[in-house]
């Protein structure tokens, strides 16, 4: 079963249409939380990332925020998932194709689960990332559905036997093509501010609370290649993967191929704050 319109509904019975805004346009918005033992991972943060989102590009949420979040639970428990995420979008809805706002289209609101066969984050020991241009467009803070330059950095990264693509703007680097970036020197967190380039992930701001706590030190600021290729330590965060050290970049093996300490510290806070979900 899947959500359309706030209805659970049997996917085969729902239909879109093919003037559809996100179809035609990728005109809306997305989120993906991660379900963990049947329950919403960072619910209030993704869907004030999605409000946020919808807003950015003067888009309103079909239905109160409350209201999607009931029906989610709801599939949850229809579908039965323990493992998994759920993948909701909001589009600006269908009119016959012309590039301004329509004056009177209905937003569509889907949702979706996913279930785990196997836990993502057990295979990330140690990523191989790519570098790349990030050619993307300058509004990267807006969850929206245009992933074309995230999929081409992404295909790249796959194409030369890497797992992900880090992007760069000139000598700065921005993020991964679906997670952010953090490096590790002398014990401190560096990490590209929370601006128009970079997606404000969830798990980043997990992360970088983790640390805090830990007593660990964070500096939202930029860095440079240079910077990343000698850092003592690279991980990326994201909703699917969690916390993953990066172990080679291009051609550069870091920490000799293992696991930093710092990272594997906040790999094992994160697990804990996951387990203070699971049995709340
Ligand atoms: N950056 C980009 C470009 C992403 O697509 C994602 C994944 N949605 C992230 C960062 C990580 O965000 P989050 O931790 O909220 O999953």
């Amino acid at each position: 079963m899947i959500i359309f319109q706030n209805k659970i509904m049997d996917r085969s019975e729902v239909s879109i249409d093919i003037e559809d805004r996100g179809y035609q346009f990728g005109d809306g918005v997305y989120e993906v939380i991660r379900i963990y033992d049947g329950k919403l991972f960072e619910m209030e943060g993704h869907m004030k990332r999605l409000e946020r989102s919808a807003g950015e590009i003067e888009l309103s949420l079909p239905f109160p925020a409350s209201e999607i979040i009931y029906s989610i639970k709801e599939l949850i428990k229809h579908n039965n998932i323990k493992d998994g995420h759920v993948y909701m979008q909001i589009t600006r809805g269908a009119s016959s194709r012309n590039h301004p706002f329509p004056d009177n289209a209905t937003p569509v609101l889907t949702a979706y689960t996913k279930e785990y066969e196997e836990n993502p984050s057990a295979t990330t020991e140690g990523i191989k990332a790519l570098l790349a241009d990030d050619i993307r467009w300058l509004r990267c803070d807006i969850k929206s559905l245009n992933l074309l330059g995230n999929v081409l950095g992404k295909q790249k990264a796959k194409d030369n036997g890497y797992d992900e693509t880090i992007f760069h703007r000139g000598d700065t680097v921005t993020e991964g093509s679906s997670t952010n970036v953090f490096i590790v020197n002398n014990g401190q967190l560096v990490t590209h501010p929370a601006t128009n380039l970079i997606l404000n992930g969830i798990t980043r701001k997990v992360v970088i609370d983790l640390a805090q706590n830990m007593s660990i030190p964070v500096r939202e600021e930029e860095f440079t290649i240079d910077e990343l290729l000698s850092a003592d330590e690279v991980f990326i965060t994201s909703t699917t993967i969690e916390v993953a050290p990066v172990t080679q970049i291009n051609n550069t093996v870091l920490n000799d191929g293992k696991t930093g300490e710092v990272t594997r510290k906040l790999q094992e806070a994160f697990k804990n704050r996951i387990s203070k979900v699971i049995n709340k």
